[in-house]
């Protein structure tokens, strides 16, 4: 699943593809998305220009003239330039056209969305509602305070994005070995030093997964259809039984909060 450094990959080489561009039409495939989008949005959207492309937690803004349209990818979305004669790829649902190319949100397994808002305050309303702080904002405090009001599990509490909003399993486990916390660890058992290493590791490890333009694992591509490269630097997620690069220890995966969760059990012991 696309994660906070994947959307802004997407997002930041979509602005120069499709900002200043004016939507000239727009089709809808037959397969409805998670939410389906509305046969009345379509005149509303036709005829505006894109004017802002926007990250939030992992949900992309993209600002017309009036309104804006909020995207999620979902499992396997892909939101990305084309040239308008590029043949239409299977799971194609929606094709912006913009002149000479077209911006396409692909979604094989249709768990993501493309919606449309007339009023852009209703967009903030509705992320604010779902979304705790971005990682780059996240206050040591406000921090400590959620790890401490927890009894769930650090990974749990890591992926619940009224927290703290774009983290995903990837990161999640990579963050989790940075900072030497075992994944299974109650969150109000961790302890001040410990919360702000973790703070820090997410921070860290989010960053330089933007540097390298994410990860491509399943069928990720940036908006102008290039694969990531972070997926070369994993150093637990999907590593099970090769060795710790600290320390050689056979990396592990259980099931915690419902997803795969790779650590190391001995850099990251449970305490
Ligand atoms: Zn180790």
């Amino acid at each position: 699943m696309p994660e906070l450094p994947e959307v802004e990959t997407v997002v930041r080489t979509l602005r120069p593809q499709a900002v200043g561009k004016r939507i000239a039409g727009l089709s809808v495939g037959r397969m409805r998305l998670r939410r389906p989008w509305r046969k009345s949005w379509t005149p509303r959207v036709v005829g505006q220009t894109i004017i802002a492309i926007d990250r939030r937690g992992k949900w992309i803004i993209v600002s017309l003239d009036t309104g804006r349209l909020l995207v999620h990818l979902g499992m396997t979305g892909q939101f990305r330039i084309h040239p308008s004669a590029a043949p239409l790829e299977p799971h194609t649902h929606i094709v912006f056209d913009l002149g000479a190319t077209q911006l396409r949100y692909r979604d094989e397994r249709r768990f993501g969305s493309v919606d449309y808002f007339a009023d852009g305050g209703a967009i903030a309303k509705f992320l604010d509602a779902r979304l705790g702080p971005e990682p780059f904002d996240l206050e040591p405090g406000p921090w400590r305070v959620s790890l401490a009001e927890s009894r769930r599990s650090i990974k749990a509490v890591l992926l619940d994005q009224s927290v703290v909003a774009g983290v995903g399993n990837i990161y999640a486990d990579e963050a989790l070995f940075v900072a030497k916390i075992a994944p299974a660890t109650p969150a109000n058992a961790i302890r001040p030093a410990a919360a702000e290493r973790l703070r820090r590791a997410v921070v860290e490890v989010l960053t330089f997964a933007i540097d390298c333009r994410g990860s491509s694992i399943r069928n990720y591509l940036d908006g102008t259809g290039e694969p990531g490269g972070y997926q070369n630097e994993f150093r637990v997620y999907g590593r099970t039984g090769e060795p710790c690069m600290t320390c050689g220890t056979a990396v592990t995966r259980v099931r915690l909060a419902g997803r795969s969760t790779h650590s190391c059990p001995r850099c990251q012991p449970v305490r």
